[in-house]
Formats: structure tokens, C-alpha cells, sequence
């Protein structure tokens, strides 16, 4: 059966890294839409270059940008088993959006589970947060760092940055840009369709068999 998975939480909460690990475990894929749009910046596209200066604000990409990016790449062939959703919906008219998409290509209901963190854990992990412009992986540099030799994906050793939006005054404005136009989400969904809570705080394999027993559930 197809298995359309969304998770659903404030930057910081663990989202892209329980995203990861439910990828392999049910080896359907991630879709985040913020790796895609980092993925644009690296590569020096337009889009990229469009989408730069919003996301170093700490603002949201427009909703008809990520939409187009979601259509075209849930319309791929490795995405038909299901899909891990991973910072995608983010605003009202997104969840519309996707609602009459799966309505209109006939996937099976999202299961949306909330990752709840306090902001103060939400900073620290920030601030910790470290991404390989390689292989596109995201570590904390106490909390989960790369297993000592392991090599990248893409070669060598991983090339470890902090994120432009990780600065503390990036952090504030998406704390923020969460609270105003994603949160909403949360009663949105609770009101609609098969909708799971898990607390964020913990181990990262903890939360995980958290996450997988509402999957299972
Ligand atoms: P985080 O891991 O902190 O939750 P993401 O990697 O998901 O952040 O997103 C990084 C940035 O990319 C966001 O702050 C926003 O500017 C942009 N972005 C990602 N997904 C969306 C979306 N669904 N709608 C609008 N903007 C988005
Ligand atoms: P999101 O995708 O929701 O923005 P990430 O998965 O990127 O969140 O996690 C944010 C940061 O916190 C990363 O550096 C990640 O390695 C780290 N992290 C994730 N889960 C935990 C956890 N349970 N405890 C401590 N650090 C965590």
C-alpha cells in the first residue's frame, strides 16, 4: 500500500533527520523541500538565485514555487510506493494545494505526525546544526556528528557548513515565520485525516521508534 508520510514541526525539531531515517527504514523516499531549494543555491540556478535572499531572512519561498517543485517530483516514477514529506506544506494554501493534488492523482491519505521541541532546544540544536554541501547530510556537531570514518557520499570526508538561515538572527525571524504561518497547520490537520503527536525532545533513536509506532499504528 502507498505510504504518504508528513512530518510536521518547527525548524530545528528533528524533522529532515527522523525523515531520513523512516526513508531507510520503509525505503520510500525523503522529499524535503528546503534540500531542493539548497540544492538550487549550490548549483547556481535561477531559482536558486530567486530564492537566496528570502531564505537567508528567514522567510518563506513563495507557495507557487514549492508547489511546482512537490507536483513535478511526487509525478516521478521512484515516488509512487509513497513519500516522507519533510518541511512540505508549510503555509494554508499549500496544504490546499496538496490535498487537491493527491485528490487528483489518487494517493492514498497523508499520515501527518507533529514533532513537538521547545525553542530554547530549538536554538541549541540550530546553532549546532551542520550540512555537507556533498552529500547534502545533516549532523550536530555534538549531538550527531558523522561516525568517526565514514566518508561522504560524495567522495572524500564530508564537508561540513553551517546553513546561512542558522544564525541566531535568521533563527528568530524562523521561529517566528513557524509560529505565524505553519503552526496553523497543526489544527488544520488535527480537524482532518490521521493525524499523530510525538515529543521531540530525547534520543534521536528514541523518537524514532516513537515515529514508527504511529506509522504502525
Ligand atoms: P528547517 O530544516 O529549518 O525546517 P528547511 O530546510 O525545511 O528548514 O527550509 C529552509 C528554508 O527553505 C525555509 O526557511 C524557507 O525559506 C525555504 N522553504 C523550505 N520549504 C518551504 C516551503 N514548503 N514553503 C516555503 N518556503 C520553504
Ligand atoms: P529539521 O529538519 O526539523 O529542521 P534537523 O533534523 O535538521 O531538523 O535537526 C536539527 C538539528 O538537531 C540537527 O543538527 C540534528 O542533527 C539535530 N538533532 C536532530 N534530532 C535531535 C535530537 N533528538 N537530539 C539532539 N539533536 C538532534
Amino acid at each position: 500500500m502507498q505510504q504518504n508520510i508528513y512530518l510536521l514541526g518547527a525548524p530545528g525539531a528533528g524533522k529532515g533527520t527522523q525523515a531520513q531515517l523512516l526513508s531507510e527504514k520503509l525505503g520510500i523516499p525523503q522529499l524535503s523541500t528546503g534540500e531542493m531549494l539548497r540544492s538550487a543555491r549550490l548549483e547556481g540556478s535561477e531559482l536558486g538565485s530567486r530564492v537566496a535572499a528570502i531564505m537567508d531572512a528567514g522567510k518563506l519561498v513563495s507557495d507557487g514555487i514549492v508547489i511546482e517543485l512537490v507536483e513535478h517530483r511526487l509525478a516521478r516514477a521512484d515516488h509512487q510506493d509513497g513519500v516522507i514529506l519533510d518541511g512540505f506544506p508549510r503555509t494554508i494554501p499549500q496544504a490546499e494545494a496538496l490535498d487537491a493534488l493527491f485528490a487528483r492523482t489518487g494517493r492514498s491519505a497523508l499520515k501527518v505526525i507533529a514533532v513537538d521541541v521547545p525553542a530554547d532546544e530549538i536554538r541549541r540544536r540550530l546553532q549546532g546544526r551542520r550540512w555537507c554541501t556533498r552529500c547534502k547530510k545533516t549532523y550536530h556537531i555534538t549531538d550527531n556528528p558523522p561516525p568517526p570514518g565514514q566518508s561522504c557520499e560524495g567522495g572524500g570526508t564530508c564537508l561540513l557548513e553551517l546553513r546561512s538561515d542558522d544564525k541566531p538572527e535568521a533563527v528568530e525571524k524562523r521561529l517566528q515565520t513557524y509560529a505565524d504561518q505553519t503552526a496553523p497547520l497543526l489544527a488544520h490537520y488535527r480537524a482532518k485525516g490521521t493525524f499523530f503527536s510525538v515529543n521531540g525532545m530525547g534520543k534521536i533513536g528514541d523518537i524514532f521508534s516513537a515515529v514508527m509506532a504511529c506509522i504502525l499504528a
